[in-house]
């Protein structure tokens, strides 16, 4: 099934995963996917290492058996920007093998370690190659305070407008733990003309670690609620681990209040966290 078309009937719920780290460890990952079964998702994501990784081919083995073996919509993510067109046809032929309707169409971080081939130098660049040699249903990234390397917000709105004029079916967000930069940003894409469905990207944290990775990586904003907890239960992690579900808890029952198309949650391949968020939130999407 093509995801855009769950939008029309329902607030989406997904699960984001990635393949594990070690090679050859690729089992792991369904011992996620089977606890993440039970919380009935509308589909999984599986992300993809845009440095020409071995990861990139478990990417895709995951993705066929989230679909096949278990029965739930998947999604493949796909990054461009070290990969030259026979590469995309050749994975897409591979998708189309194993019933993979869904690409998160992806440009990927530049890294100034790999030379980038230059086949595709946007997103939209790839969604368009897509949409012109597959039936695919797309979905590509936005970002509610700005992609890093954009010079302002209506630049970074221009671009994501092309980017859905490409072919893009539906929109998920970076994380961020600023509602309101959320609701700025989906009034200017209804400005800019963009009214496919966008589904919030939230991500529960429980480590200070990961957000200060995060935050230099995604140059999101820490709001003073959020840094307080912070920096209350840094050295607590089981304190921080609860603290960051509430948090995004918070955050989503705020969202879906302000009638949000779906979220999306950054598991980090821990169902625990999804489960907790799960039985907080399910009777609220579906009201
Ligand atoms: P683009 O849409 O190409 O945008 C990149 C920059 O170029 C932006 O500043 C944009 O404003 C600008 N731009 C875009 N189009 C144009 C244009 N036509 N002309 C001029 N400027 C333009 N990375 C991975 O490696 N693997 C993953 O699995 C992965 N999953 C992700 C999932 C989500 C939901 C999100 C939000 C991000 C994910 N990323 C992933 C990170 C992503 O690859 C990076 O954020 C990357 O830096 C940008 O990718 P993009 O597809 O948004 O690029």
């Amino acid at each position: 099934m093509k995801t855009a078309e769950l939008f029309a009937t329902k607030k989406v719920l997904s699960f984001e995963i990635f393949p594990p780290k070690r090679t050859g460890s690729i089992e792991t990952i369904f011992r996620t996917v089977d606890a993440l079964k039970d919380l009935k998702p509308d589909f999984i994501s599986v992300t993809y290492g845009a440095g020409g990784s071995n990861s990139n081919r478990a990417t895709f083995e995951i993705a066929a058996a989230v679909k096949n073996d278990y029965g739930i919509e998947s999604v493949a993510h796909l990054a461009c920007i070290n990969l030259t067109k026979e590469d995309v046809l050749s994975i897409s032929k591979d998708f189309k093998q194993e019933g993979i309707e869904n690409i998160l169409a992806l440009r990927g971080d530049i890294n100034p370690e790999i030379e980038p081939k230059n086949d595709f130098k946007h997103a939209s660049d790839l969604i368009s190659f897509i949409k012109e040699n597959g039936n695919f249903n797309i979905i590509a990234a936005c970002y509610p305070e700005g992609h890093t390397e954009s010079s302002s917000i209506v630049e970074d709105i221009h671009n994501l407008k092309t980017k859905v004029d490409a072919g893009a079916d539906q929109l998920i967000t970076q994380l961020f733990f600023d509602n309101d930069y959320f609701y700025s940003f989906r009034e200017r894409a209804a400005i800019a003309g963009i009214n496919v469905p966008i589904q919030a990207g939230i991500m529960p944290v429980t480590n200070k670690k990961q957000i200060e990775k995060m935050v230099t990586l995604c140059g999101v904003d820490l709001p003073r609620k959020f840094l307080s907890i912070m920096n209350r239960y840094e050295h607590n992690p089981i304190a921080m681990r609860d603290a960051g579900i509430a948090y995004a808890i918070d955050q989503i029952v705020d969202l879906i209040a302000q009638g949000i198309d779906g979220i999306h949650l950054y598991t980090m391949n821990n169902p625990y966290i999804a489960l907790r968020i799960y039985e907080a939130i399910h009777t609220l999407l579906e009201a």
